[in-house]
């Protein structure tokens, strides 16, 4: 069932939804289960799946020289989709980049989420490459997500990289696109990102999911901004409830995004990560319990690998 209708269908209250990282290249499902498993009793309509841009790896030739080659450390997304909506019955969302596929590859890929009944999508631009300092659109494939958006929107209308051909109606996916409270760090302004942000919604993004955040009134004021530029569509913010000391560093490198300074300052006086992760939780269920008032559509938890905090959230609120 597309996310949008998962709302509707929720008559105002506020749903539970989590996002997840596929597993590395040689080891098992088996722990991302186990990841999923606690969060389960929450009843997530969906879960999303990310996917990991292609990365450059140095292998050895032994004659002292490196050889570069590209790989995928994390592939198969669309493998862990299925194999999460087997087991547990629940809708999963792939997530789609630009970088690191060509239209074709993208194509396929579509066409393979309507075999496995996928009907929801989160169309991305994906970061710079690792070792790069911007993001270079792949030879061959999309430059930015509004064009992932209009491609992904013309397929389910038949429309094909090949020409048109007929087909069912309701062939349309769902369409999830990323917006940023603390706007995206390459944009200028607030405005102007907002301003794209509205280019991939007149596109045909249905829903927008926000990046982390951990101060709501970031998020508050974007949907403001959003509505009044009329962007109108559910505006899903993203959670993470901080665990250890090193987030305090990582999370803002990787994600682009700031801390409160009253969070910073509890989590550093923490004598151990036990009670940094007991300060995340207690962050979290403050934020979610503002963000229920505020009338959020859904609390979309960033797990990262870890699930025992998020229960601990979700147990508060569901
Ligand atoms: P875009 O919407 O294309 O925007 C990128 C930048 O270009 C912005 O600064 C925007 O203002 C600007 N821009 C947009 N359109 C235009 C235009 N037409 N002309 C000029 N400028 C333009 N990354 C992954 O690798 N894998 C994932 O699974 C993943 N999941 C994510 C999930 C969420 C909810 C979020 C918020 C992010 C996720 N990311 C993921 C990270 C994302 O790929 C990066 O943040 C990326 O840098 C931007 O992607 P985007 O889709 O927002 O890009």
């Amino acid at each position: 069932m597309k996310i949008t209708e998962h709302i509707k269908n929720s008559n105002g209250k506020t749903l539970f939804s989590i996002e997840v990282i596929p597993p590395t290249k040689g080891t098992g499902i088996e722990d991302l289960y186990k990841n999923i498993d606690p969060l389960m009793e929450f009843k997530p309509p969906f879960i999303d799946v990310t996917t990991s841009r292609e990365e450059y790896v140095y292998i050895e030739k032994g004659n002292g020289l490196m050889e570069r080659k590209i790989t995928r450390m994390r592939p198969g997304t669309l493998g862990i989709c299925a194999s999460i909506q087997h087991k547990y019955d629940v809708d999963t969302v792939p997530h789609v980049l630009c970088g690191g596929f060509t239209k074709e590859e993208t194509e396929y890929l579509l066409v393979d989420c309507l075999y496995l009944g996928i009907d929801n999508i989160v169309a991305l631009r994906g970061d710079a490459m690792k070792g790069e300092n911007h993001f270079v659109p792949t030879e061959g494939g999309h430059k930015y997500a509004v064009d992932l958006v209009k491609h992904i929107n013309d397929l389910g209308r038949g429309k094909y990289l090949s020409g048109d051909i007929n087909c069912a109606d309701d062939n349309r996916f769902c369409i999830g696109v990323a917006g940023y409270p603390e706007k995206h760090i390459e944009a200028p302004s607030m405005k102007y990102d907002l301003q794209k942000l509205k280019e991939k919604v007149d596109a045909g993004a249905d829903y927008v999911v926000t990046q982390m955040f951990f101060d709501n009134k970031k998020y508050i004021e974007f949907v403001k901004q959003a509505r009044e530029i009329g962007i109108n569509v559910p505006i899903i913010p993203g959670i993470k409830p901080i665990a250890t000391k090193g987030h305090l560093s990582m999370l803002p490198k990787t994600f682009k995004i700031d801390l409160p300074e009253d969070l910073i300052s509890e989590i550093t006086k923490a004598k151990d990560n036990t009670a940094v992760k007991q300060i995340g939780i207690e962050w979290a269920i403050a934020q979610c319990r503002e963000l229920l008032d505020f009338g959020v559509p859904v609390l979309h938890f960033y797990s990262m690998g870890k699930s025992d905090n998020i229960k601990k959230v979700a147990r508060e609120l569901f």
